[in-house]
């Protein structure tokens, strides 16, 4: 039996470490259980990744316990464990926090200094011989019982320190001791009452023969259920249950939240001639149990989502699992109810909108084997399926894919490693596929497949740009004739423009003052309902004044539009027409969202403006007008996927139009109307797209023709911010001796967004050819920086593969 474990720790630290394993352990510990282990004077939770024989030699004698065996079966399979254990290596990031990012919220228990009061300081709060600042914080321990010292020092951080609580420690008024906490989110149970029937041998109570009633009428019944009907019933079910008329039992229960979508029902329709061409492929595709990737070129409307939902129901009778990744914004009302129409309940949601416990019984379901599809958002990537056979990710060119933050992962990128660890079958889709996608269709290391056209021949819409350079005002004459000629027949009209809030920003024309965020390095955005400042990065709010608060001018003035303005121009402009509005302003609360959807679908709105949320997933058959108000927003970002980005959005947007029977018509308002993001969007052409853009990245080698790796340093100092930038480019130089010409360094520059919450961004951008000689540089940059920057509060970031370099 082995003696001594592998644990992986969820902590920002790089290494794993050997653990002792108690005796008592011994029997039931395997790979991928969790333990509570000792580390640094705490108890944290770790991941076992392994068992050795003995420990190695450095640290013979010197191991330490394992404190808790944590779980009766292991949580992560070898196969996950191989999987997390490639993602820690190719995004230099700690295995123990990959895992934890893989697994639902709620796994992690670490211990904490606990406060509590001592008899001394208890009897002090009585006779109120306190000082003010040390009652208050003492009645706020004593009103909690224990409570962690981060939130007392949270709680009153102007009050108190760390040092003055030691203090008061030694002192002998508070106790200072490491306990356990963090809310473990636990599997929920409830006690279900079954029928039995039988003999009556003796009478019942009045209460007993109702209960038993209604339960024979139910057959089975939650105990919950029952007592919202019966008051108080325990007694009187326990009479029944010991006369064996009543049973009683404990299930497990799932906190599913999910509402029932309540849309139109989806019936199965044939397929076409071009579908089926496409589906044969795939189909051999998922037969031969091999890796096999695709990439499903497919007009907007042109039937994608009924080819996954066919490849699914192959890999379903072979008995293999499908994970089904959309972008999070189009896990709307009406993708779900196409899922659930066809697989009913053999179906689990992840995603960020559901809470803790719902998440957590999501995943429970899939790990125990209970359901055989996910559908969720980039974080499904991880479902704990044990016998994949397809992975599915829709508009796999969605830069929501990316995790921008922590853990830079790229869902579509770790659903080709996945696939392949699995020999599954790989289902990239979309109308506009990134250009590393397609280039890797045209290496042929990603078969194509394409479909050309709309279901039943519909026509894509029609697309006209109008010249912004020569109108007036926020709406062409052509854009409001549209809206008003949509109206007049009865149809209903999308507007986009990708920004939200009433004005983009407030400017003193006397003295050119503008309202930036504390905060960050950007302007901050006007809302007229709440008369607010918002900054869009961090959330800073702040009353909007009425004059300039430098020169006290009185002509404080907005200037440029986001969705809340566009809304209220279209109602002045329509008033008799309904004008609905789709950002994230008017669905922050739950189910707003769907609200606004019904509406649009029954009818009850002409107009709907909105931002990118209108974008995507939706398929309304009278929306046959569709308006882009501004082209350029995304084409000035400054960022070398702006143009990608545009075309992308523009066409996303336009295929939204027309999918019904009516021919759909789009109008584009642009001031950059020659530029090749928005002419081959006009005109549907991908592969005219794919050329220009490919050239564009051939010559200044960016990807696919090379890897990019960011390190970013963020610190609450300027200064060192700096200083260490310029360190960590001396090394980056230095390194170049060794790494030759395959490497690249641009930079270190001050991030686009200098400032953000408060800190300050550098950033250093390398280049490399070769993949693998790019990460051994980075690994070694990071490394020697590491050492350097002990202690210096300036954090390093690394992003690989960024999507955006901001
Ligand atoms: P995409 O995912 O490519 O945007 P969808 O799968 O949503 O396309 O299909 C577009 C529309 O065509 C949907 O309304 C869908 O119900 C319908 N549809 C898909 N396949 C067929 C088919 N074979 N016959 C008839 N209608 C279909
Ligand atoms: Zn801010």
């Amino acid at each position: 039996m082995k003696e001594i474990v592998e644990v992986a720790v969820g902590l920002p630290v790089s290494k794993t470490f050997p653990y002792l394993i108690p005796e008592k352990m011994r029997e039931s510990i395997q790979i991928g259980m969790r333990v509570l282990v000792p580390f640094k004077g705490r108890k944290v939770t770790g991941f076992i990744i392994g068992l050795l024989n003995e420990a190695p030699k450095e640290l013979e004698g010197k191991l330490r316990e394992v404190e808790e065996l944590l779980d009766e079966a292991p949580l992560l399979s070898l196969e996950m464990l191989r999987f997390y254990k490639w993602i820690s290596d190719y995004y230099l990031y700690p295995l123990g926090e990959v895992i934890k990012t893989g697994l639902p919220p709620g796994l992690h228990l670490k211990s904490e200094l606990i406060l509590s009061l001592t008899a001394e300081s208890k009897n002090s709060l009585i006779q109120g011989s306190l000082e003010p600042v040390q009652e208050k914080i003492f009645k706020e321990i004593e009103r909690r019982g224990k409570v962690s010292l981060k939130k007392i020092l949270r709680r009153f951080p102007k009050e108190v320190s760390k040092s003055q609580l030691f203090s008061w420690k030694k002192d002998g008024l508070i106790h200072i001791d490491v306990g356990i906490v963090g809310e473990e989110v636990k599997p929920k149970f409830e006690k279900i009452v079954h029928y039995q029937g039988g003999d009556l041998d003796q009478p019942l109570s009045k209460k007993q023969s109702e209960i038993l009633e209604w339960v024979k009428m139910k057959k089975d019944v939650s105990y919950s259920e029952l007592s919202k009907t019966f008051k108080s019933p325990l007694r009187a079910l326990q009479n029944l249950q010991a006369r064996g008329l009543l049973s009683i039992s404990i299930k497990e229960v799932s906190r599913d939240q999910s509402v029932q979508p309540g849309l139109k029902a989806y019936p199965k329709p044939e397929l076409t001639p071009d579908q089926e061409k496409v589906l044969s492929e795939i189909l051999k595709g998922i037969r031969s149990r091999r890796f096999s990737p695709f990439l499903i070129h497919g007009v907007t409307g042109s039937g994608k989502t009924e080819i996954y939902l066919r490849a699914i129901e192959e890999v379903l009778a072979q008995e293999r699992e499908a994970i089904v990744l959309v972008p999070e914004i189009s896990l709307t009302p009406q993708l779900l109810s196409r899922f659930k129409d066809r697989f009913g309940e053999n179906l689990a949601l992840l995603h960020s909108g559901l809470g803790r416990g719902e998440r957590y019984d999501q995943w429970r379901k899939v790990w125990r084997g209970e359901v055989k599809i996910v559908l969720g958002a980039r974080s499904a990537i991880f479902a704990p399926f044990k016998n994949l056979g397809i992975i599915i990710v829709d508009e796999e060119h969605d830069p929501s894919y990316k995790q921008e933050e922590k853990l830079k992962y790229h869902a579509r990128d770790l659903s080709v490693v996945r696939a392949k660890h699995s020999e599954a079958t790989l289902l990239l889709g979309s109308a506009t596929p990134s250009l590393e996608s397609f280039h890797n269709a045209e290496k042929g290391r990603f078969h194509l497949l394409t479909l050309p056209e709309r279901i039943e021949g519909r026509p894509l819409p029609h697309v006209e740009l109008v010249d912004m350079r020569k109108e007036e005002g926020l709406l062409s004459e052509g854009l409001r004739r549209a809206l008003q000629k949509n109206f007049e027949e009865k149809k209903q009209s999308l507007l986009f423009l990708n920004r939200r809030g009433f004005a983009n920003f407030i400017l003193c024309p006397e003295c050119g003052f503008t309202f930036k965020c504390p905060n960050c390095s950007v302007t901050l955005t006007y809302h007229l309902r709440e008369r607010s400042l918002q900054c869009h990065y961090c959330d800073y709010r702040t009353k909007a004044p009425g004059d300039c608060p430098t020169c006290k001018g009185h002509r404080l003035q907005g200037i440029g539009i986001g969705t809340e303005r566009l809304e209220q121009e279209v109602k002045k402009i329509f008033p008799s027409i309904e004008v609905g509005r789709m950002d994230r302003d008017t669905t922050f609360r739950r189910r707003s969202h769907l609200q606004i959807l019904k509406k649009l679908e029954s009818g009850g709105i002409d107009i709907l403006v909105g931002t990118q949320m209108i974008v995507k997933g939706h398929d309304f058959p009278n929306v046959t007008f569709v308006g882009v108000v501004s082209a350029d927003t995304s084409l000035h970002f400054p960022d070398f996927r702006s143009g990608e980005r545009t075309f992308q959005l523009l066409t996303q947007v336009a295929g939204r139009a027309g999918r019904g029977e009516d021919l759909g018509e789009v109008i584009i308002q642009t001031f950059n109307p020659d530029h090749y993001s928005i002419v081959k969007a006009k005109d549907h052409d991908f592969i005219g797209f794919y050329q220009e853009e490919i050239q564009f990245r051939k010559a200044l080698e960016y990807p696919p023709f090379s890897r990019l790796i960011n390190f970013r340093l963020v610190g609450n100092s300027e200064k060192r911010t700096r200083a260490m930038a310029e360190e960590m480019g001396r090394i980056g130089k230095d390194l170049l001796k060794k790494y030759g010409k395959g490497i690249e360094i641009l930079g270190p520059s001050m991030a686009p967004f200098s400032k953000m919450r408060g800190k300050f961004r550098w950033q250093m951008l390398v280049k490399g050819k070769s993949s693998p000689w790019l990460h051994q540089f980075a690994k070694d940059l990071a490394s020697r920086f590491k050492t350097q920057a002990k202690g210096v509060g300036v954090e390093l970031d690394i992003d690989v593969d960024p999507v955006f370099i901001l």
